[in-house]
């Protein structure tokens, strides 16, 4: 079972990407913010929570997002692994997810993809995903405070993963087919 993280900040492509790898590798492809949208579109008490804090482009609590992250993994079936995306956002949600593997007797993440891209392209994605899929998280406001809270608690992640030297830089400037070719080549070299 390959465990791999898509990690980067908002519009790095980490959907896009995720979806075409998760195809490729018959992997489970992981988004909590696609279980978030989700629990929001049935009504649930978790949806009525996160609707609020995803307005916002604030972060829910580590303990709820891991909780979600559990039961998807001890419920997936038939998958050549995990490809978890937008998750862990914080140190501390890496440190539960290590300790949630190794208590599986995994060894941890096999690997931290970091899809690295300029700020000025970013911007651009993000007000052109705005125009096309008119996520309410997507205006302006919203995306300023969603790179805050990249800035502020998740861009460690890729720290802590340097030091168990499992993060993976790939080049998220390239168009999509250039992106998902680099990657490829570093998940068969994981194989
Ligand atoms: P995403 O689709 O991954 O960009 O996530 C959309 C929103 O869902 C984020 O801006 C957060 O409000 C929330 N969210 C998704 N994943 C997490 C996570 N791992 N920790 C906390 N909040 C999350």
């Amino acid at each position: 079972m390959l465990y791999i993280a898509l990690f980067g900040p908002p519009g790095a492509g980490k959907g896009t990407q995720a979806a075409k790898i998760a195809g490729k590798y018959h992997l489970y492809h992981l988004s909590t913010g696609d279980i978030l949208r989700a629990e929001i579109a049935n009504g649930s008490t978790l949806g009525l929570l996160a609707s609020g804090i995803i307005n916002r482009g604030e972060l829910l609590s580590d303990e709820v997002v891991m909780a979600l992250v559990e039961h998807a993994i001890d419920t997936s079936v038939n998958t050549g692994g995990i490809l978890l995306d937008g998750f862990p956002r914080t140190v501390k949600q890496a440190e539960m997810l290590d300790a949630y593997l190794h208590a599986c007797g995994k060894q941890g993440l096999d690997a931290l993809l970091s899809i690295e891209v300029d700020r000025e392209e970013l911007a651009r994605r993000m007000l052109k995903r705005a125009a096309i899929e008119g996520r309410v998280d997507d205006t302006e406001e919203v995306i300023r405070n969603r790179f805050a809270e990249y800035d502020a608690k998740t861009s460690q992640v890729a720290a802590y993963y340097r030091e168990q030297g499992k993060c993976i830089p790939v080049d998220g400037n390239k168009n999509v087919e250039e992106v998902f070719q680099t990657i490829t080549a570093i998940i068969d070299g994981l194989k």
